[in-house]
């Protein structure tokens, strides 16, 4: 996308941590510094884990926040199905931008992530779309000074490259202020090796109730995963891609029912 045609651009802006979110509000200024048309359609409530949900068995009711800022009680893929396709069919977004998320979203995040999923139903409906957030530790407050010092011109430099219709991008900001952030690497997405359990607690009636609970790991240390970037203080920028086929094993598995 050239320069002229991005400050002319309409941006669609969406999240998953909600319309009340301080994330939205930063990644709304970064989309003001991209372009003076910029629409915001985010989830009424925290849709943090929905991952690429579609809401089929339930109406979706939308409130207007202002001309150009929605609620919609649905998921992250719900709201930008709702703007693509209806409130903004006129005129289509040309990007969609989701975030920014309190919290990062690298390696095994990926496929549970509400704000990767915006990303990635834009991507399915043709647009160009990244994915941005914000890393953060628990104690601390969240440093998203250092999202929108960066994320105007990372999106502004990956929309210059331009990147294939089956592509989205994801963005994660480390958790430093932008002083002192060390650049910009561009990753492969890594992996944590999740170690989810389950905590069992009691009701006051004496029933069972369960939370899922994880205490991250980081099993492979790979110097250009975005785990790496984020954990010494780069910007990471992962080019994602909706098909999930893996070529080698298709290729194994071709071999072995060929000669069956
Ligand atoms: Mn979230």
């Amino acid at each position: 996308m050239k320069p002229s045609d991005l400050a002319k651009a309409r941006i669609l802006v969406t999240n998953d941590d909600g319309i009340h979110a301080p994330g939205l509000e930063a990644l709304i200024e970064i989309a003001n510094q991209l372009s003076s048309d910029v629409w915001v359609v985010a989830p009424e409530f925290n849709q943090s884990g929905a991952g690429h949900s579609l809401s089929i068995t339930r109406p979706l009711r939308a409130r207007e926040v202002s001309e150009t800022k929605f609620a919609v009680e649905g998921t992250p893929t719900d709201c930008v199905l709702f703007a693509v396709k209806h409130l903004m069919k006129a005129r289509k977004p040309d990007i969609v931008l989701s975030g920014v998320n309190r919290g990062t979203n690298i390696a095994d995040d990926v496929t549970y992530s509400g704000t990767i999923a915006g990303a990635m139903e834009g991507c399915l409906l043709g647009i160009p779309s990244i994915a941005f957030s914000q890393a953060y530790a628990h104690d601390h407050p969240v440093k998203w000074g250092t999202a929108t010092h960066y994320g105007a011109d990372v999106a502004r430099r990956v929309l210059e490259t331009g990147w294939p219709r089956n592509v989205f991008i994801n963005v994660n900001f480390p958790d430093v202020v932008a002083g002192s952030v060390k650049g910009i690497k561009v990753t492969r997405q890594g992996v944590r090796g999740f170690g989810s359990y389950i905590v069992e607690r009691q009701d006051p009636r004496g029933g069972s109730y369960y939370w899922i609970a994880y205490a991250p790991g980081e099993h492979e240390f790979d110097d250009e995963s975005d785990l790496a970037a984020i954990r010494n203080g780069y910007v990471s920028v992962t080019p994602l891609h909706l098909d999930l086929t893996h070529e080698a094993t298709r290729r194994k598995l071709s071999a072995q029912f060929e000669t069956a």
